[in-house]
């Protein structure tokens, strides 16, 4: 690895709020994961309260959906979603009732209904897998890895640590993992501090440094504990890197095509452990997370939203937006994705909103590339990518291959550092959505 990624200081955006006005209109999305929709439990005119069952599916890649408001179901009909794609979703009318289901804890469940409750209360991954789907994946796995590198997200949760760290023990207990790792940012003081300060069963965690070859392993060789804190360099680990944090932290490389999983890996978030001890501590669905707002707005925060608030309420409960808007991206200026509009709802992957004006957006308009491969320079990689990107550019998707987009993390290092604004990253992006859809095609016409 050239260099540390995403080094810059940590933003003092530690200042957590809730919405407390009820937006005009909740949008709730019948898929909210990577998986089969769901089909929509109520119609048009119903009544719902909070912690409803809104959409149920079938089969084995499934998020069940919960209402997180009370209100009226004004339509159900395609919606825009934080995707970019038009999704079929539940529209309402919130209201002020403040009337749940019956929220049923179970807190000595064994692990088998452990997983159910999991299931149950429709908690998704950061990287958009079901839980549930993600603790069983079918193959031997010795650690449970839980990524804390979203440092503002990490501290949104950070006055709720006992239960992050009940619900990883439970997330332990439901899939039978015998260990568990939490990832720190090196860089991320605050939370370093509060999980010094941290007891799991009444002793002290471990937190530790992964200092060249002494990664997780080292340490959970040399202490009894069931669960360890490490500090990994200064990256924030996107879905995009679940392979990088597996190779850093674990010391186990993966080759292309392989996942966490196929070396005894898996991954989870900060907002899925305390969703899990909501689920089974308290018999809660899973129907809000914290989301960073960044960028062009009035005050930057972190906000505690309810799945289905249209990003434009988010925005307004941080004093609006600060001048003319330009783009709104969401999950990473880098590799998230710009939203047509800003009705398009917080979903249960949302992690961060970041705001462009139409200054910056001109700004970055691209222009043609000077051929100074500091893209190359920076890479962690080691590809060529202002050559792959300017491949997919011209559709040479084939070429894109050979030179290893697959290989690319998308953690968006080659376009910070381009001065022709070249769009490096949707480019790349783009051609591996192209060499994916290519070898679709090509199995299925082999079977
Ligand atoms: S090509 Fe991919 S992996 Fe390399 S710097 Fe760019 S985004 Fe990161
Ligand atoms: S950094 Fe930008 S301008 Fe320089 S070689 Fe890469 S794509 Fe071209």
């Amino acid at each position: 690895m050239k260099r540390s990624l995403h080094s810059k200081e940590v933003a003092n955006l530690s200042d957590v709020i809730k919405i407390d006005k009820l937006p005009e209109k909740a949008i709730i999305p019948m898929r909210q994961h990577d998986g089969i929709a769901c089909a929509p439990l109520v119609k048009k005119g119903a009544e719902v309260i909070v912690g409803q069952k809104l959409g149920e599916c079938e089969g084995s890649d499934l998020a069940y959906v919960h209402s997180p408001f009370c209100g009226t179901v004004n339509s159900i009909e395609l919606m825009p979603n934080p995707s970019g794609k038009r999704i079929l979703s539940v529209v309402l009318t919130p209201s002020e009732c403040a009337q749940t289901v019956d929220f049923v804890p179970e807190k000595d469940a064994p692990p088998s209904r452990l997983i159910e409750i999991i299931k149950e209360a429709g908690i998704v991954e950061y990287y958009e897998k079901p839980t549930y789907l993600a603790l069983k994946p079918g193959k031997r796995i010795d650690t449970l890895l839980m990524n804390a590198t979203f440092p503002l997200i990490t501290h949104a949760y950070l006055s709720s640590l006992d239960k992050v760290l009940e619900g990883f023990k439970l997330m332990l207990e439901a899939s039978g993992i015998s260990r568990g790792v939490i990832v720190l940012r090196a860089d991320d003081k605050e939370s370093i501090k509060a999980f010094k300060n941290a007891k799991v069963d009444g002793k002290p965690l471990t937190v530790a440094p992964i200092v060249g070859m002494r990664h997780a392993d080292y340490y959970l060789e040399d202490v009894e504990d069931q669960i360890i804190v490490v500090a990994a360099g200064k990256i924030t680990y996107t879905p995009t890197m679940m392979n990088l944090l597996s190779a850093n932290v674990m010391g186990r490389k993966l080759p292309l095509g392989y996942e966490p999983p196929d070396v005894h890996v898996v991954v989870c978030g900060v907002k899925s452990a305390k969703a899990v001890y909501d689920a089974i501590n308290e018999g809660k669905p899973y129907l809000e997370s914290a989301v960073t707002v960044t960028g062009a707005v009035n005050n930057p925060k972190t906000v505690i939203v309810k799945f289905g608030t249209p990003i434009k309420d988010v925005i307004e409960a941080c004093g609006g937006y600060k001048g003319e808007p330009g783009k709104v991206i969401v999950n990473g200026s880098m590799g998230g994705v710009a939203v047509y509009t800003d009705e398009a709802p917080v979903v249960k992957n949302t992690v961060g909103i970041v705001v462009q004006t139409e200054a910056e957006v001109l700004r970055d308009e691209a222009t043609v590339c000077i051929h100074c491969a500091r893209c190359v320079d920076v890479c962690p990689m080691n590809l060529l990518p202002g050559r792959i990107a300017a491949m997919a550019d011209m559709g040479m998707f084939d070429r894109c291959r050979e030179y290893f987009a697959l290989n690319c993390i998308e953690c968006g290092e080659c376009a910070v550092v381009c001065p022709a604004k070249r769009h490096l990253v949707q480019l790349i992006r783009y051609s591996k959505l192209q060499i994916m859809n290519q070898k679709n095609e090509t199995v299925e016409a082999t079977e």
